[in-house]
């Protein structure tokens, strides 16, 4: 990655008024979490995302979901925020990034001190009863899903607890998606993170965000279906990445080029 590529994301960030991101699985496999469809690691690579983490494949067979989804749970419990998502809540802090949205439900961006996030997906935080709809924390439970494999029961009624995730054929939260929608319609950059561009609704507001005059800034290892409609493509890890460029801004900012209000 060239500094002057650095150096362009930089301004960029820095010209605009309000700059959204939108992060995805990405952001998170330098923290030892993998993504669904980088080639190589190889923990879905027999399954298509799609058949297996769908609402449809939990609730035929429950067992194979807990399967599958236990190792990603493994993995986010051990994970830490790394240098991007370290540096994104900095963005924010120096007010330079509005709003992050988020595909993840690792909880990172949060850990790394970012204040407005918009989680798509759900998080692992609460969870609902399949059969009597009650809500609960979902903590401790989570603790022994990763422990035992066991699927989590509820207390009352006895029927599996799911965490307040949206699995492939769920609908998103509507607030969430809402407030994501409005964030987009308002920013004037949106700036792609780790994401392959390919799960929707996530992968319109790009989209969505160009159709209000928006640039669109991508940062992502491999080519994603809207590099073509990019102001500046990112090769390259973004643990690296994104640390260099938010350098960059304090360095433009502490230099007087710009004022930031
Ligand atoms: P994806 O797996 O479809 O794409 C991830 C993209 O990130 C790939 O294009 C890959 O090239 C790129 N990438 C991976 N590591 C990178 C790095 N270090 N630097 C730069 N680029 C890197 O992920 P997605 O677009 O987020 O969609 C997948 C779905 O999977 C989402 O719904 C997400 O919720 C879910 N998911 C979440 C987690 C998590 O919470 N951490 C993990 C796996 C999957």
């Amino acid at each position: 990655m060239t500094s002057e590529l650095v150096e362009r994301a930089a301004s960029l960030l820095l010209e605009a008024r309000r700059t959204v991101v939108l992060t995805g699985a990405g952001i998170s496999t330098p923290s030892g979490i993998p993504d669904f469809r980088s080639p190589g690691d190889g923990l879905w690579a027999q399954r298509e995302p799609e058949d297996v983490a769908s609402l449809r494949a939990f609730l035929r067979d429950p067992a194979a979901f807990a399967a599958w989804l236990r190792p990603l749970l493994c993995r986010i419990m051990e994970a830490e925020p790394n240098p991007a998502h370290r540096a994104l809540a900095e963005l924010e802090q120096a007010g330079l990034v509005r709003a992050i949205i988020t595909q993840n439900i690792d909880g990172l961006h949060q850990r790394a001190g970012s204040q407005r996030v918009l989680e798509l997906h759900g998080h692992l935080r609460e969870g609902t009863c399949l059969r009597c709809g009650r809500r609960v924390s979902m903590a401790r439970f989570i603790e022994t899903f990763v422990a035992s494999g066991e699927l989590s029961r509820c207390s009352e009624c006895g029927g599996i607890l799911k965490p307040d995730i949206v699995l492939f054929g769920e609908v998103l939260p509507e607030d969430v998606l809402v407030e994501a929608e409005e964030e987009v319609a308002s920013c004037d950059l949106i700036w792609v993170v780790g994401s392959s561009l390919v799960v929707a609704p996530a992968s319109f507001l790009p989209r969505y965000a160009l159709a209000h005059g928006a640039g669109l800034i991508i940062a992502n290892r491999e080519a994603t279906p809207l590099d073509p409609l990019a102001e500046l493509i990112l090769r390259g890890d973004v643990a690296e990445l994104l640390p260099a460029i938010a350098a960059a801004c304090y360095g433009l900012l502490s230099g007087g080029r710009y004022p930031h209000s």
